[in-house]
C-alpha cells in the first residue's frame, strides 16, 4: 500500500464522508515532518534535554495518526485538538516563544468549523475556547526562550519551518474542503443540467418533446425575435401497419431509423421535435414556407428511398408532410395548427407528399 493511498483510506463507519480523517492524517504528517526539522535545527543538546517530553510528543503524534483509523470523525478532531493543545504545552518551554507554535490554533480552529457537524453554538464556543487558550499562551509563555540555548540562525529556520507548517495546514484544510465543495456544486449541476435535457428529449429518438418546441416557440415569441418562421408536421404513413407486421419493437427502430434521417437531413436549419407516436415537429426560423419545402421535399425523398433496417429486414416507410409559415397577425399555436391542418389534406391526397 503506497503512502497516498493509506493517507486516502476510508473512514470505518459508512455514513460519514472520510475527508475529515483524509485532512487530519495530512496535519499530523506535515507536524511529524516540521517537528523533525525544528529537532534538527534546534540541535542534539536540546533533544537530550527535553527527551522525555519530545519522545512523549512523537509517540502521541503516531498514536492520534494510527486512531484515526479507528475513530469516528468528530472523536477524531477532539484528539487533534487535544494533541495540539498538550504538543503545544509541552514544546512551546523547549523551543521557546519566538518559535511560532503557537499559530497551529489556527488549523485548530478551521478543522473544529469544517470537520465537525455541531450546532454553530457549539462551533462558536470552541472558537471562543480556542481564542481563550491562544490568549492565555501569550500570558503564560510569551517571554519564554528556548529551554536550552540554541543560535540565532536555528531559531529562524524553525520559526520558518513552523510558520511554513501552519500555511501549509491552512492551505491543506482550505484546498480539501473547497476543492470537495466544488466538486459536490459541480456534479450537482451537471445532474440538474441533465435533469433539464431529459424533460426536454424524447427518451425513444432523442429528438425534443412536445414541451420542449413549446418552450421554444414560446421563448421566441416572447423574445419579440420572431421573424420568417415554418412550421412543418410530419407524420409516417400507415405506422400501423408497421407495427402490425413487423411488431411493436421493430416499430419502434423504424421511429429511430426516421428520427436518426431528420437529423441528417434538417438538422442544422431546423429545430427537431417528436410531437407525438409517429408526428414529428419541425421548426425552421428563419425560412420561408417556399425555402422549407425544398428542404422537407428532399427529406421525404430520402425517407422513401433509404429503408430502415431492423435486424436483417429492410422496412420501408414513407411520411407526409403539412407546411405553414407564420403569420404575424397570429401566434404559432395557429401556424401549428395549420400545418396540421396540411398534413391532413396530405393524408386525403394520397399521402408521401408535401404540402404547402
Ligand atoms: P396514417 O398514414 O393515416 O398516418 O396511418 P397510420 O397507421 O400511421 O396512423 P394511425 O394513427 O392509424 O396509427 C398510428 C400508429 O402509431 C398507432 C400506434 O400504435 C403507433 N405508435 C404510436 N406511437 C408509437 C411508438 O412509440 N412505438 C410504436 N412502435 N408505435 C407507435
Ligand atoms: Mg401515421
Ligand atoms: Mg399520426
Amino acid at each position: 500500500m503506497n503512502i497516498l493511498n493509506l493517507i486516502n483510506q476510508d473512514v470505518s463507519s459508512e455514513n460519514e464522508s472520510g475527508r475529515g480523517m483524509v485532512t487530519l492524517r495530512l496535519l499530523y504528517i506535515v507536524q511529524f515532518v516540521v517537528f523533525s526539522l525544528d529537532l534538527l535545527f534546534a540541535g542534539w543538546d536540546t533533544f537530550v534535554y527535553f527527551k522525555v517530553r519530545i519522545l512523549a510528543a512523537l509517540a502521541c503524534m503516531i498514536l492520534f495518526f494510527l486512531l484515526t483509523y479507528h475513530i469516528r470523525s468528530e472523536t477524531a478532531v477532539v484528539c487533534y485538538t487535544m494533541f495540539t493543545f498538550l504538543w503545544l504545552l509541552e514544546m512551546i518551554p523547549c523551543f521557546g516563544w519566538s518559535a511560532g507554535m503557537q499559530n497551529y490554533f489556527i488549523p485548530i480552529l478551521m478543522m473544529c468549523f469544517f470537520a465537525t457537524h455541531g450546532s454553530r453554538g457549539f462551533k462558536f464556543t470552541l472558537a471562543v475556547v480556542v481564542l481563550v487558550a491562544r490568549i492565555m499562551s501569550i500570558f503564560c509563555y510569551g517571554l519564554m526562550l528556548p529551554g536550552v540555548p540554541i543560535s540565532d540562525i536555528s531559531n529562524r529556520l524553525i520559526q520558518t519551518a513552523n510558520i511554513t507548517a501552519v500555511f501549509a495546514s491552512i492551505v491543506t484544510i482550505s484546498y480539501i474542503y473547497s476543492h470537495r465543495e466544488n466538486e459536490a456544486e459541480s456534479k450537482l449541476m451537471a445532474y440538474n443540467d441533465r435533469l433539464v435535457k431529459e424533460a426536454g428529449t424524447d427518451q425513444l429518438t432523442g429528438l425534443f418533446n412536445r414541451r420542449k418546441s413549446l418552450e421554444y416557440l414560446a421563448d421566441l415569441e416572447r423574445s419579440n425575435e420572431i421573424g420568417t418562421l415554418s412550421i412543418v408536421m410530419g407524420d409516417i404513413d400507415f405506422f400501423k401497419k408497421v407495427n402490425d407486421t413487423y411488431g411493436h419493437d421493430a416499430g419502434d427502430e423504424v421511429l429511430k431509423g426516421v428520427a436518426e434521417y431528420m437529423r441528417k437531413m434538417c438538422g442544422k436549419d431546423a429545430l427537431l421535435c417528436r410531437w407525438g407516436g409517429e408526428e414529428f415537429l419541425l421548426i425552421y426560423a428563419g425560412k420561408n414556407g417556399d425555402e422549407t419545402y425544398d428542404l422537407i421535399d428532399k427529406l421525404r425523398i430520402y425517407v422513401m428511398d433509404h429503408p430502415v433496417m431492423v435486424k436483417d429486414t429492410e422496412i420501408s416507410v414513407t411520411m407526409t408532410f403539412g407546411i405553414a409559415e407564420y403569420d404575424f397577425a397570429g401566434n404559432t399555436g395557429i401556424t401549428i395548427k395549420e400545418a396540421d391542418e396540411k398534413l391532413y389534406i396530405g393524408k386525403q391526397s394520397g399521402r408521401n407528399r408535401v404540402i404547402y
